[in-house]
């Protein structure tokens, strides 16, 4: 239908369904639709959820399961395999954890993290 519309949540304007502006008060009402920007969201063929712009090509990780996997599988590398480190993972199996001091480090890095973060 043509003559659908919502009304503006801040000053209770009636606009059109699709308006992304407020034609009275000038607020934004909408997401800003990406695929009609000037920067087109490139689109990249992984396994990982895409969780905003800062995360595009880059791998969600959860925190605490890191953590978890730092705190018992550490020393042979657990966390780097599954952070997709994995010549990391396979350095910290001949080193032991790069002799537990990556391990360690790595241990209070993971605490300092937000949930989740991106590597
Ligand atoms: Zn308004």
């Amino acid at each position: 239908m043509a003559n659908e519309t919502k009304f503006c949540e801040f000053c209770g304007n009636e606009v059109h369904i699709d308006a992304v502006m407020c034609p009275k008060c000038g607020r934004q009402l909408e997401e800003l639709k990406t695929d009609k920007g000037s920067n087109p969201q490139v689109v990249i063929n992984n396994n990982n959820q895409i969780n905003g712009a800062a995360a595009i090509g880059r791998r969600e990780c959860d925190k605490w399961i890191a953590f978890l996997l730092c705190f018992f599988l550490g020393l042979l590398g657990g966390h780097k395999f599954y952070e997709g480190k994995v010549g990391l993972g396979i350095l910290y199996i001949f080193t032991v954890g790069l002799f537990g001091i990556g391990w360690f480090i790595d241990l209070i890095v993971i605490l300092c993290r937000p949930n989740p973060y991106f590597v």
